[in-house]
């Protein structure tokens, strides 16, 4: 699927959803930042309501945006306002949109200028906010939008900046970085986004923001976006931000939402097994399961494998190119299961997740709630499954102390007495895609589009329905074909011709 025909997920927020009404929107003190939190009218839900231009409603609309969510409608007409502001939310809350928008209408295209930066804590989002923000400035012709992560080399970065661009997205050691080798004039900056500042703040980023934001324009506008508000947080936005508004989730909406939590008992003996059962019952399209450690990720990896479940694992090991392999094929549906540490999935956004399923249940609580954040995003419902053996059981009360919410406590009951089975084949269907690698990217001015035509058109001779995810990235793409027709369009595609010309691809397993 091209970028225009992605399968967005819908978010419907109506007066009578829950959700919406329990954003709560409260100016901030600058002094002590923590006014009681008063109700106010919710603003309308409706993208058209707002002084947005009329491209950028469009855009949403084609991107299947239909109602504002809670985040939105209380965020945008503040940011289109240029206020300061402090706002909770998670990964899936359409943060990203709340901020890309006033970004993008108040950007003066004409003026090749550095005019909005955006921290993140990991490439990952990095790619994943510059991604959405090119999306929703698809109608903005010369945007510029680069990201400036870390684990790449600096003077690709360097040389694009030389170019002139518009907004920036990147980590805060390599921002630093290029502010101190004076890569980046900020003399132009209109807005600072910090996302998930606590995360930033996790991660030991703390002396490069507040670096960064000495050395940005004291005129700027500052926002923060964070999960959680801790004492830094807090100070930091009495020292950077003038007047925030703040913007809150309440506790019962964000802990459970719309997702499903069950726990499954069992014993360290079926584990495996039944995590195999219950891939097999709910036959998940995407899923992430979480281990505690590498070795454990490894030995899953080898057990689902054996029972040809499309499975992908993520370790703090792998090298940057193939983390990005292995998400790339599990964002375009040529991974159905990932299997991920905590640390290797920071910052990892992946859409429509089915199911989060914790193999090893985490000991700390916030870590259970961060980690089952990523299903049911966006309003759609989501599954939480978590296997527990009887010495778990106090971590799952501590849980529930927390979410203040009752776990779904259910059982497999023919592997209750059953020692580890080898598991056969389960899943009924593998992936449903595959992923091709393709060595032309943007640099090379690849468009999806170009894909499309080389595969679909008459060299090509493939159905569009046949193609799935196009994704281009500077020097290389991917596309995800559907799996039968994996080899006919790599035989298709090393035979013709990308936009006049020879690219070496491989199907990337
Ligand atoms: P985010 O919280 O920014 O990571 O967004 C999560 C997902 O929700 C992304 O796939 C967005 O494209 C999508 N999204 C953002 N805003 C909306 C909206 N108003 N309606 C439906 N989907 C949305």
């Amino acid at each position: 699927m091209t970028d225009s025909k992605r399968n967005v997920p819908q978010k419907k927020v109506s007066p009578k959803n829950p959700s919406a009404e329990a954003v709560e929107a409260t100016s901030a003190k600058k002094s002590t930042g923590a006014k009681q939190a008063s109700r106010v009218d919710l603003p309308p839900t409706e993208f058209a309501t707002l002084p947005l231009s009329a491209d950028l409603v469009a855009v949403v609309q084609e991107m299947g945006f239909q109602k504002l969510s809670p985040i939105q409608r209380q965020s945008i007409p503040l940011l289109l306002q240029g206020k300061d502001l402090i706002g909770q939310s998670k990964t899936g809350s359409g943060k990203t949109a709340a901020f890309a928008l006033p970004i993008l209408q108040k950007l003066a295209l004409a003026s090749p200028h550095l005019q909005a930066l955006i921290l993140c804590p990991t490439r990952e989002l990095c790619a994943q906010v510059t991604r959405d923000i090119r999306k929703l400035g698809r109608k903005h012709p010369g945007l510029k939008v680069l990201p400036l992560a870390g684990g790449t080399p600096v003077r690709p970065q360097r040389d694009s900046l030389e170019n002139g661009i518009h907004i920036a997205v990147g980590t805060p050691g390599r921002i630093l970085d290029h502010i101190n080798r004076e890569h980046l004039d900020l003399s132009k900056l209109v807005t600072v986004v910090l996302d998930e500042a606590d995360r930033m703040l996790d991660m030991g980023f703390e002396e490069d923001m507040a670096l960064i934001l000495k050395a940005t324009p004291k005129s700027r506008q500052t926002v923060f976006f964070s999960a959680t508000f801790p004492e830094e947080i807090e100070a930091m936005s009495r020292t950077y931000q003038r007047h925030p508004a703040r913007i809150t989730i309440s506790e019962k909406t964000e802990a459970a939402g719309a997702i499903r939590q069950l726990v499954y008992t069992t014993t360290n003996e079926t584990k495996s097994s039944t995590l195999v059962a219950l891939l097999q019952e709910y036959q998940p399209e995407s899923a992430i399961v979480f281990c505690n450690t590498k070795i454990a990720c490894n030995e899953l990896v080898e057990i689902l494998s054996n029972a040809k479940v499309s499975t992908a694992c993520l370790h703090g090991e792998l090298e940057q190119y193939m983390r990005d392999r292995v998400m790339a094929r599990f964002r375009n549906k040529s991974v159905r299961v990932l299997i991920a540490t905590d640390v290797a999935a920071r910052g990892i956004d992946v859409e429509n997740l089915e199911i989060v399923f914790n193999f090893d249940l985490p000991s700390k609580p916030d870590v259970y709630v961060h980690r089952i954040g990523r299903t049911g995003r966006a309003g759609k419902a989501g599954l939480a499954i978590s296997l527990a053996t009887q010495r778990d059981l106090i971590k799952i009360q501590g849980i529930e102390a927390v979410t203040r919410s009752p776990l779904e406590k259910k059982s497999l009951s023919r592997f209750s007495s059953q020692k580890e089975q080898s598991p056969k084949a389960v899943f009924s269907q593998d992936a449903k895609m595959e992923t091709l690698l393709i060595a032309g990217g943007r640099k090379d001015k690849v468009r999806p589009g170009d894909i499309l035509g080389a595969l679909t058109g008459e060299a090509g001779g493939l159905k569009a329905s046949d193609i799935g995810k196009i994704e281009i990235h500077d020097n290389f793409s991917y596309v995800a074909v559907s799996a039968g027709v994996a080899k006919l369009a790599l035989q298709r595609l090393n035979n013709g011709k990308i936009k006049g010309r020879k690219f070496r691809v491989e199907i990337v397993r």
